[in-house]
């Protein structure tokens, strides 16, 4: 079931979005070669609560961090560990969320480690490239296929592989709603969009084979053939003016009491 939001929720998850935004940006500001993707995590975690949230991921079905990290071949859900390092020429798909006031925000990039080989560059502009797409899909009148069709046109136009079986999801006081956002579709196919759905919308994109491979710790996924993946992710409002992004720093200051 679908839980369309009112525009006073709406207004009431940019607080969430917020914090998410400003994490995910102070995060990324961390990658460097050398930082072990537990530091990211604990620096996460630690920022999350000093602006008011509530890690969403720590915890989630038991996953341990506040952010997933996912470097090179893997696509998400990596487990933040001492034991893995960036070196320059990584990229690395940082994930997180806060929860605040009891809504969820949701919001993903992925960073080059120093300096990156020109595929991977590539892989990563065409990936966002993909998100934007899908956000400005995200309109009353459209329908889901219509996100998935943008994204999925544009990513095997460059011969990327987008990935099937994770997708983009509602989201709202939970991380997780209806409906499944494929990053995959067909025009017009699928449920219509409406004011008041909010979706967390983020394609994974593989520069190889679009099949994936799940790792034994049960929560990482790789891909099949080891070749790079990026992953970007934002979570948007449907409103009657059109797409409306709530993981953002821009305006949505909480005033000061
Ligand atoms: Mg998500």
């Amino acid at each position: 079931m679908i839980i369309k939001k009112s525009p006073a929720e709406i207004e009431a998850m940019k607080e969430a979005g917020r914090v998410s935004a400003k994490v995910l940006r102070e995060v990324g500001a961390r990658v460097r070669p050398g930082v072990s993707t537990l530091e990211l995590d604990q620096f996460a975690e630690q920022l999350i609560r000093l602006e008011g949230g509530i890690p969403a991921f720590k915890g989630y079905g038991g996953f341990p961090g506040s952010i997933c990290a996912s470097v090179n071949e893997q696509i998400v859900h990596g487990i933040p560990s001492a034991a893995v390092v960036l070196q320059e020429g990584d990229i690395i798909s940082i994930d997180t969320g806060a929860i605040v006031d009891g809504w969820v925000g949701d919001n993903a990039w992925t960073y080059a480690v120093g300096r990156i080989s020109p595929e991977k560059q590539r892989l990563l502009d065409v990936t966002e490239k993909c998100m934007w797409a899908g956000l400005d899909a995200a309109r009353p009148g459209n329908h889901l296929g219509d996100i998935g069709h943008a994204v999925q046109s544009i990513a095997e136009a460059e011969g990327f592989g987008v990935v099937r079986e994770y997708v983009g999801h509602g989201i709202g006081r939970d991380m997780h709603e209806d409906p499944n956002v494929p990053n995959f579709g067909h025009r017009h196919a699928g449920v219509k969009l409406e004011a008041g759905m909010v979706l967390a919308i983020e394609p994974m994109i593989n520069l190889g084979t679009y099949k994936t491979r799940q790792m034994p710790d049960g929560w990482l996924v790789c891909t099949r053939d080891g070749q790079p993946s990026a992953h970007f992710e934002k979570t948007v409002a449907i409103t009657e003016d059109g797409p409306l992004i709530l993981t953002t720093e821009e305006g949505y200051r909480r005033p000061v009491s």
